[in-house]
Order: structure tokens, then sequence, then C-alpha cells
């Protein structure tokens, strides 16, 4: 194991190519906060998954900056003076807790060292996770269309099918759920179709209830229904689950380990989402992992529009026994206008598992000083 000598922590502003649309919100920027730890032996570099906006459950991209500037790389380079200059990936997670700040942070911070301890032993994340499918299935994501454009949907689907994606997902809110989904069900059904409501609906409320709107999607033969009340509810998801034919997939709701085994508990979800950022790292999502292939539950891997180094972080995890159905490892030149990273190329809806040293190739520095916007050293 090697010795820390010190985290720099940057932030560089991307674009999207297209502003992604979710019941949750717009986006348009990609702020991207990275963090690059230097040891006696190595670097490593973090990616955080924090977007412009937050949600409810999420921390937006300037909250997680300032956490790990002012609280949490400060604190794993104490950790580190403690144990004689080291710590190792799989400790840092355990540094980290309480809120969603803390994991996003302390996800990009295990990220960063592991890379490092990859790096120096001449690894790859695959390896040393044991994951030994070669490649891993790339599900595809599409957000509304601007103008809740039904045509425009299908299209961009036919679309994604054309690149032979085997699984979809489409967002969906209250008033743009049944029709939409509908013409997309046209005899007959050829790929796995899976609606993305994040957490839009709510059951028994005012106007029609969300058990009976999305009920009548029951006929349409979806994979599942992700997310479709909000992320504390639980119970009521273990009703919609009762009552709905189709599978209730959860995404916001998985947001610790803990979280994770409450909704197992009330048999919430027949479909996880697990999102390592969210769950606080690699390690707390190896658990979420086992929890769920504990009770059954088949999970795959959801993203947070990454660059390549999450994304590659992201295909090596897909890997694991328990990520069953296509996870979102789309390439991030699908959405991004620049990507300092690299990715392995995606063809026919797969993408190969990186093999090289680390988690990814080291960012083209070129890149990182295009779309710079703020760095500071943190010396051990
Ligand atoms: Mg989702």
């Amino acid at each position: 194991m090697s010795r820390l000598d010190g985290i720099e922590l940057r932030r560089i502003d991307l674009a999207f190519r297209h502003a992604i649309d979710t019941a949750a919100g717009s986006h348009r920027r990609r702020p991207l906060v990275l963090a690059r730890v230097v040891t006696d032996e190595s670097e490593g570099w973090g990616e955080c998954a924090a977007l412009a906006d937050g949600t409810s459950v999420d921390p937006d991209a300037d909250t997680v900056w300032q956490a790990l500037v002012e609280g949490l790389a400060p604190r794993l380079l104490a950790a580190a003076r403690h144990r004689g200059g080291q710590v190792p990936a799989d400790a840092v997670a355990g540094l980290f807790g309480g809120g969603g700040v803390e994991r996003m942070g302390g996800a990009a911070l295990e990220m960063a060292v592991l890379d490092a301890e990859l790096r120096a032993a001449g690894e790859s994340l695959a390896q040393r996770l044991g994951a030994s499918r070669p490649t891993v299935a790339v599900g595809a994501v599409v957000g509304i269309p601007p103008g809740r454009s039904v045509a425009a949907l299908v299209g961009a689907v036919d679309a994604l099918v054309e690149r032979r994606f085997v699984r979809v997902r489409v967002k969906i809110a209250p008033g743009f759920d049944v029709a939409p989904l509908r013409a997309l069900r046209g005899p007959p059904p050829t790929l796995a179709l899976q609606a993305d409501a994040n957490g839009a609906y709510r059951l028994g409320s005012e106007g029609p209830d969300a058990a009976e709107r999305l009920g009548a999607l029951d006929a349409l033969g979806l994979a599942c229904i992700e997310q479709p009340l909000a992320p504390a509810d639980l119970a009521g998801h273990g009703e919609l689950a009762r009552r709905l034919e189709t599978p209730v997939a959860l995404d916001e709701s998985l947001s610790s380990v803990r979280r994770v085994e409450a909704a197992l508990h009330h048999r919430a979800c027949g479909v996880a989402c697990l999102k390592p950022a969210r769950l606080g790292g690699v390690v707390p999502a190896r658990q979420a992992l086992a929890r769920c292939r504990e009770a059954g539950v088949p999970a795959f891997l959801g993203g947070f529009f990454e660059a390549g180094l999450g994304r590659s972080a992201n295909a090596a995890l897909a890997a694991l026994r328990g990520f069953e159905l296509p996870g979102d490892l789309s390439a991030p030149t699908d959405y991004l206008d620049d990507d300092p990273f690299g990715y392995q190329p995606v063809g026919d809806g797969w993408v190969t598992v990186p093999t090289g040293p680390g988690i990814a190739a080291l960012p083209d520095p070129a890149c990182l000083e295009r779309h710079d916007r703020a760095r500071r050293w943190l010396p051990g």
C-alpha cells in the first residue's frame, strides 16, 4: 500500500449535447467534479456523479464540491495521517456516511484511491472485483421529448432499436405516460421497454389515483415501471407492487444500503436500480447488490450521465453477478460535448469491460484545461 501525499480537487464544466428532460427537471450543463489522489507510487482519479441540479435525494455538484474541499478530502487526509499515511480503498466509504453529500463525495474519493491502488498494482477494476464477464449489455435512456412529442419519442426509440439496443428506458410523467408507451408498443413488442417516472405519481391523491393510472400500463407488457412514487414512500411502492402486474423498480428510493434493505423488507421492488455513486461507492454498492441477490431481486446499474471514468467504473461493476439487466452504460459521447477520459466503444448494445490498469485511461490534460473552472491542492 502506498502513502497518500495529497489530493487535488478539480472542477470542469462540460455541456450536454442535448438538454436532458425528466419529470424531475431539465439538465443542460454537466459540471464535473474530479478528485486526483497522489501517492508515492501512483496517482488515481475519481469522478463525482453530482449533476448541476440536485433532487430530493441527490445533491448538486456545487454542494458536493464545497463539501469535498472543506470537509471530505481533509477527512480522508487526516485518516491517512492517523494510519501511517495510508487508507486502503476498501476503507474509504467507511469514513463517510450520513446524507447524500457525504455518500456522493465519498464515492468520488473512494474511486480515486481505488484507481491509484489499481495503477500501482497494474490491475484492472474488473480483475479486482472478480468480475468475469468480458462484455456487458447496455440499456438506453430516452428523456421526455421537447413539447412532449410522441412522434419524437417513437423516432428516438426506433433509432436505438436500429443501433441494436435490447432494453430502452423512457421517462414518463403524469399526462405523458399511457399514450406514448402505447405508441411504442405497436405489435409485436420487439424490445424490453421500461418506464421511469422519477417519483412523479402519488397514491390516493386528488385526481386519478396512481395505481389506476399505472394499471393502464399493465396491458403493454413493460419490463418494469421505475420509481413511480416519492422516494420515501416504500410502503406505497409495496402496495403498488401488489396491485400492478408490471414489476415495480426502485431507483431514487435506494439511497443507502439500509434503504435497500428496507425496500426489500417492504417487498417494494421487483427490480433494483443501483447507483454506486448514490450508495457511497463500490463497497456499499457491492453490499446492496448482495442484499438484492439474497432476495432474488435482479438489479441493473444506474447512471448519472457520467464522463468516461465514472462509466468505466460502472461497466466493471455491471460485470458482477446480480446485475442481470442492461445498465446505463451507453457512451458519454452520446450525451456529452467532450470527455477527458474516453470510453470503450459501444457496439450492438454491448460494451467491453475495461481491462487496462486502473479504472480508465488517465484524462487528457488539454481537455481538462479547456473546461477548467476551479482547482484546489490539499497536501497530505
Ligand atoms: Mg430512474
